[in-house]
């Protein structure tokens, strides 16, 4: 059974936590904030495939999208200015997660002023983007070969999706988007969600990403959080998730409680172990 990275994320949070939802399947619902957040990533995804199309037109920067304008309109891109990006936003709103209008008003310029702070992010570079929102699975533990390395990708099915991929001059730039609390630069480093990003890039693109980043999108603007990941921290990376599939597998869902997990938990009413 392929394991996501959702789900080993779940299991680090609380072991009961990943009981409830994956074995015992206790709806949970949908939050606002997760609503809001998947949104965002709606948003920028459908935003990333026109910048995949208009790259297709040969249209490489808001310049020369902008000389074009006259063109763009007779043909099927659209010049990637905010104003589309905020339509875009309106498009993909989560009206119906809020229940009062006035909730939703707010709801609906925060995410304004947020694609507001991800334009100027974006049009500070001429950008190539490879992909948005694309999926991936890596087999690990048949010893999965990777071409020019001696890194061997051992057995279990780790499926995720990569917010955005751009092509920089040194090579690969992975890019997740975030709405939540920002993390510090000793979190990004120690991720797991992006040692798994390194491990699916080697995969699906036979080399190691150049850089990866958190991209926390917030009202007091983008803040980006580079880091990078070599084969050694990306065989630690197989470790710890062989290690938890392990855990997994055994059935070993002993509880965890914390007051700033179990505050976010959506099982807090029927755990009885529960930290508030
Ligand atoms: S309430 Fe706390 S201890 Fe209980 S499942 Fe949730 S996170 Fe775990």
């Amino acid at each position: 059974m392929p394991l996501s990275f959702t789900q080993l994320s779940t299991y680090r949070r609380c072991p009961r936590q990943y009981e409830y939802c994956y074995i015992k399947k206790i709806p949970k619902g949908i939050t606002l904030g997760e609503a809001f957040g998947s949104a965002v990533h709606n948003t920028l995804k459908r935003w990333g495939e026109e910048e995949i199309r208009n790259a297709e037109f040969g249209m490489r920067n808001e310049t020369k999208q902008l000389e074009m304008f006259a063109e763009a309109q007779t043909s099927s891109e659209k010049p990637l200015t905010l104003e589309l990006l905020h339509k875009i936003w309106h498009e993909n709103f989560p009206l119906n997660s809020f229940s009062t209008r006035v909730e939703a008003d707010m709801a609906r310029m925060r995410g304004e002023e947020l694609m507001t702070f991800y334009y100027d992010w974006w049009k500070k570079e001429q950008r190539m983007v490879v992909a948005v929102e694309k999926g991936f699975s890596v087999e690990i533990g048949n010893e999965t070969k990777i071409p020019n390395s001696a890194f061997r990708i051992p057995n279990l099915n780790i499926t995720g999706r990569f917010d955005r991929i751009e092509r920089v001059q040194e090579g690969l730039h992975v890019i997740d988007f975030k709405t939540g609390k920002p993390r510090t630069q000793a979190e990004v480093d120690a991720d797991l969600q992006l040692s798994i990003y390194a491990l699916a890039t080697l995969k699906d693109f036979g080399e190691l990403p150049a850089a990866l980043s958190l991209l926390h999108i917030t009202e007091d603007g983008v803040l980006e959080i580079q880091t990078t990941r070599n084969e050694s921290q990306v065989r630690d990376a197989v470790k710890q998730i062989t290690s938890i599939h392990g855990r997994i597998i055994e059935k070993d869902f002993v509880p965890t409680p914390a007051v700033a997990v179990c505050k976010h938990c959506p099982y807090r009413g029927v755990c009885d172990v529960a930290a508030v």
